[in-house]
């Protein structure tokens, strides 16, 4: 095996999904493929997306990065969730927390003791009062996970802010010390065997060919080769998805930085405000069919809390992905195979979810149709799973108050997203995911934020008796509160931790 020649990979495009598939494969794969990435400075990048999920520790970690060089490279904050702000009605905030609710131990999950608590009139909080990562963002606290599982401040987890236009530059460095090369120019035609349809080479403006056994598409929306040569069709997802564009805007930051991004519901759409170190982004997600690029734009410049450091930007896409995400020779990763609007903040975790399928699929000589066939079902299980996701933030609401609300609050939702729903509504169960993104309590979170409150409670949390269900309760709301105020405010935590000055 050891004499097997190396995949000639040809990774097309260098945005974050095009740097972050020729970091992991020269690190991971280093003596089965030689790398080579293509893209174009005159092009550019998209160069939003600056909230991630928890998963991103394990692809840095897995490339050996050290976090305190990375945030501050990338000018980089924590993340313990997302608030959530008039979603359910107007006026109401929950957050959808990394980490559980209660201890996180036993068998029966703490919102079912919670059910029983308020259902039998106990004294009972707001259940994010119950969760560790929940109070740490109420109170702008930081300090990382504790390994001990029996400690209550084991149970959460966290990910990044960052400025997404530096990441790249980032994984750029790494991925050329261990042997990337990197060709700069504007490919203008993707050649195909005239006999079997694979793709054979990337041809640029300047005339260069560029040979490969494996084409990584990272080109972007325009989706340069598994779209556009290889005429793969788009999923289209829109009409439970609506939005369709988002101003974006960066400002100073004149408020606390908070431990957390938040999604503030507006008129046709919702809003993100996310604090970095050196500035906050914030951006309109809208659909056309509702409002105006116009009235989008001045409801941003009029929303946000500090004063702007650049022009608003529009930027244009649609929800949904390509039926397939691996065809021929050619495997889509990033905007080129599809995307769903940041929300949950998944376009990087599904970057990530491509190249790890990539990595553990990767051709051993010829590539399979069995591997192939595998990676699209992965695919496929992470983009549907997310979809559903996402549509219960918009359905799942009682917001009557402009016709974007009514549209999505009375749509048809995918009969996989309906009976989910009613699962959790007449017991509080949530479907079980063993692997993957969103567990119990990410569901948990949306479902009682966004008022689908349980017709009842699992019977196992009978168990107790009421007072002293009650007392452990409150006990443990005590000691969640009492941990967090000791731990550092997120700011000093910074400043000691990773300050963006050591970047330079
Ligand atoms: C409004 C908005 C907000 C977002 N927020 C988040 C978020 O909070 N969290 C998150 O995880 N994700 C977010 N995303 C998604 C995130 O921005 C993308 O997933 C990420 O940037 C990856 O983009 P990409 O690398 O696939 O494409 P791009 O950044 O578009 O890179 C494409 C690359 O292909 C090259 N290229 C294209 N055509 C050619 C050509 N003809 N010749 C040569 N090179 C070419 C370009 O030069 C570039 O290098 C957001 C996206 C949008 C639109």
């Amino acid at each position: 095996m050891g004499d097997r020649p190396k995949f000639n990979v040809v990774v097309v495009g260098g945005g974050t999904a095009g740097w972050m598939a020729a970091a992991a494969l020269t690190k991971l794969l280093p003596t089965r493929c030689a790398v080579t990435l293509v893209e174009s400075e005159a092009i550019g990048i998209v160069g939003v997306g600056e909230a991630t999920l928890p998963h991103i520790r394990g692809f840095n970690d897995r490339l050996g990065i050290n976090e305190a060089e990375f945030m501050a490279a990338t000018r980089a904050t924590f993340k313990l969730g997302i608030e959530f702000r008039g979603w359910g009605r107007a006026g109401d905030s929950y957050i959808h927390p990394f980490g559980t609710y209660g201890s996180g131990h036993g068998d029966v999950p703490f919102h079912q003791y919670w059910s029983r608590l308020r259902d039998q009139d106990a004294p009972v909080s707001e259940l994010g009062d119950y969760s560790m990562a929940v109070t740490m963002a109420n109170m702008n606290r930081f300090a990382r996970p504790d390994p001990d599982p029996a400690k209550i401040e084991s149970t959460f987890n966290y990910a990044y802010q960052f400025d997404a236009s530096l990441f790249a530059p980032f994984l750029r460095s790494s991925a050329e010390k261990l042997g990337a090369a990197r060709i700069e120019g504007r490919i203008v035609d993707i050649e195909l065997d005239g006999e079997c349809g694979d793709v054979t080479a990337l041809r640029l403006e300047d005339g260069r060919r560029i040979e490969g056994d494996l084409f990584i598409d990272c080109s972007g929306f325009v989706s340069l080769v598994i779209g556009k040569a290889l005429g793969e069709p788009f999923e289209d997802w829109s009409h439970w998805l609506p939005c369709d564009r988002a101003v974006a805007m960066p400002c100073r930051t004149e408020t606390a930085l908070t431990p957390y991004t938040s999604a503030i519901a507006m008129p046709a759409g919702w809003r993100w405000r996310i604090p970095l170190q050196h500035r906050t982004g914030n951006g309109y997600v809208y659909s056309s069919s509702f409002t105006s690029d116009d009235e989008a734009r001045s409801a941003l410049v009029g929303a946000v809390e500090g004063e702007a450091i650049a022009e608003p930007r529009v930027l244009k896409f649609k929800a949904g992905r390509r039926s397939r995400s691996w065809v021929r020779n050619c495997v889509a990763v990033g905007l080129a195979s599809g995307f769903l609007e940041p929300l949950e903040s998944t376009s990087i975790y599904l970057i990530q979810a491509a190249i790890s399928g990539l990595v553990e699929l990767f051709p051993e000589g010829t590539i399979s149709p069995l591997d192939r066939n595998e990676f699209n079902r992965l695919i496929d299980m992470e983009y549907d799973r997310i979809r559903d996701f996402l549509i219960l933030h918009y359905h799942a609401t009682e917001r009557s108050d402009s016709p974007f609300w009514d549209y999505v609050r009375t749509m048809t939702v995918p009969d996989t997203l309906e009976e989910k729903i009613e699962l959790f509504r007449r017991r509080g169960r949530v479907v079980k995911y063993r692997e993957g993104v969103f567990l119990d309590a990410s569901w948990v979170a949306v479902y009682m934020g966004q008022r689908i409150i349980p017709e009842g409670h699992d019977t196992r949390a009978d168990g107790p008796p009421l007072d002293a269900l009650a007392r452990s309760a409150e006990a443990l709301r005590g000691e969640i509160r009492a941990k967090a105020s000791r731990m550092p405010d997120h700011r000093s935590h910074i400043e000691a931790y990773c300050p963006m000055a050591a970047a330079a």
